[in-house]
């Protein structure tokens, strides 16, 4: 590996196994097992500090690098810009914040603002802010609650972990603030009522839980286009717009968390945009920049922005917010190359072919192996849940999934699960390869899959 002697990676593999402290991670198997350093990136593929080459199928593991590693474009325009001038506070505008906010806004039809921050929980959390303000300022305090759903995740903050439906992520970490209200998921393959016309169903539970807690108490429902690390549930039909139709009826803002679906992933620019949903805000952070550099957008309408208009005889009126690296100017410089790039290689037209042909595969796998219970996803958003038995559902043993996955990385390619966020349900096998993943790529995954699918289940 270019530009480091066998003996610099030996030492960066000890320094990282004596002080740094890994996410999501158990550190007890590295006593024995070196903790996984990546050191090198190119296009759909990675490198770790033994050389050996992974073809990554899951965009940094965390569905970020929509337009694959080592791109020296955004590398040039970063540091074009981080020379000319990297940061001044949030108060103060910068050429590349201003720019990309405009492409954004023409990206989004009926949006108007952007707010930038670091991360996806922080681009949420401003939301909630903003609701709650909305609330003091013109409900008389009322319409504070905020509506999540089951199995949807919205970061790792206190404030948007009390918003998490995926018990396993917020577990210990309470107490939570009141006002966060929980309606029930979607998915059709565990479906929780009877009858036709699922969506519809799914979606009057939230009319139910609005009913309960009083129309007017709740201000806000934030959802997942398609909801991620929860098992990628991909809503059913007539669910979006029966949603859309609930929130007009009570006057509630609708958040679309498009932290994961955003710039792509999902075959168009956002995951709401296949439904002909109006959002009120929609958040953003992972595909913005592909991980070149942190940045994260809270992006809403004229109307919503106009609800802070300045008034001259109260200080408190506007919104009394900051991030400070909101200010930094890599992260729209480099959100600014990433849109280009997805425009100029007509990567979502690929994203479109590259996820019917990964779908298709998973669709084959399924007739060979009785443990896919069922495969769903949009675009290079896609997930196979493994199960027991094909009758009951009972989800796959964890620790079989789990198998699955090392088996993959064995074989050299990184695919994901759904790990430790759902009690008992574990069980989904996630795909999201960069949106520029050829047809090669696509079957390497797949054929990985079903090796380590008939080695792990038989
Ligand atoms: N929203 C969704 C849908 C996510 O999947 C995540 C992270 O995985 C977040 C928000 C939080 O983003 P971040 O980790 O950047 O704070």
């Amino acid at each position: 590996m270019d530009g480091y002697s066998s003996n610099d990676i030996s030492a960066v593999v000890e320094a990282d196994r004596a002080h740094v402290w890994h996410h999501l991670s158990q550190h007890k198997p590295y006593e024995t097992v070196d903790p996984r350093v990546i050191i090198e990136g190119k296009g759909m593929r990675v490198w770790d500090a033994r050389g050996k080459e992974h073809l990554d199928a899951v965009s940094g593991g965390v569905w970020t690098v929509n337009v694959g590693y080592g791109r020296e474009s955004i590398a040039n325009a970063v540091r074009d810009q981080l020379i000319k001038m990297n940061y001044f506070a949030g108060a103060a505008g910068s050429v590349p914040g201003a720019r990309f906010a405009q492409r954004l806004i023409e990206k989004m039809p009926g949006m108007s603002r952007v707010y930038y921050s670091n991360s996806g929980s922080e681009a949420n959390e401003k939301v909630y802010k903003m609701v709650r303000q909305i609330a003091h300022k013109h409900h008389g305090g009322r319409k504070w609650k905020i509506l999540y759903r089951e199995r949807d995740y919205h970061g790792t903050t206190i404030g948007t972990l009390a918003t998490s439906g995926q018990a396993q992520r917020a577990a210990q970490y309470g107490p939570y603030p009141d006002g966060f209200v929980m309606v029930p998921h979607c998915l059709e393959y565990r479906a929780q009522w009877d009858g036709a016309h699922y969506g519809e169903r799914a979606a009057d539970a939230i009319e139910e839980v609005i009913l309960r807690e009083g129309p007017d108490t709740v201000g806000c429902l934030v959802l997942e286009p398609i909801t991620a690390g929860g098992g990628v549930i991909v809503p059913p039909a007539g669910y979006w717009e029966r949603v859309q139709q609930i929130c007009a009826k009570y006057d509630i803002l609708l958040h679309i968390d498009e932290v994961v679906c955003g710039v792509g992933r999902t075959g168009t620019w956002f995951g709401y945009q296949h439904y002909g949903i109006r959002p009120d805000f929609v958040t953003m952070a992972k595909g913005v920049a592909s991980g070149y550099a942190a940045i994260s957008c809270t992006v809403t309408t004229e109307a919503v922005f106009n609800l802070f208009k300045d008034d001259p005889t109260d200080t408190m009126s506007y919104f009394r917010d900051i991030s400070t690296f909101g200010g930094c100017t890599a992260g729209p410089a480099a959100a600014l190359e990433n849109m280009r790039i997805i425009e100029d290689e007509d990567l979502l037209n690929n994203t479109i072919a590259m996820g019917e042909r990964c779908l298709n595969n998973l669709r084959a796998l399924m007739e060979k192996h009785r443990v896919i219970g069922d495969v769903r996803g949009k675009g290079l958003f896609l997930g196979a849940e493994l199960v027991a038995d094909r009758a009951s559902k009972e989800p796959l043993d964890e620790k079989k999934v789990q198998a699955v996955v090392a088996d993959c990385m064995a074989q050299g390619v990184i695919i994901g699960a759904t790990n430790r966020s759902l009690p008992g349900l574990n069980n989904t096998l996630c795909l999201s390869p960069a949106l520029i993943a050829s047809p090669d790529d696509i079957d390497q995954i797949t054929d990985a899959i079903d090796q380590a699918l008939t080695r792990v289940c038989g």
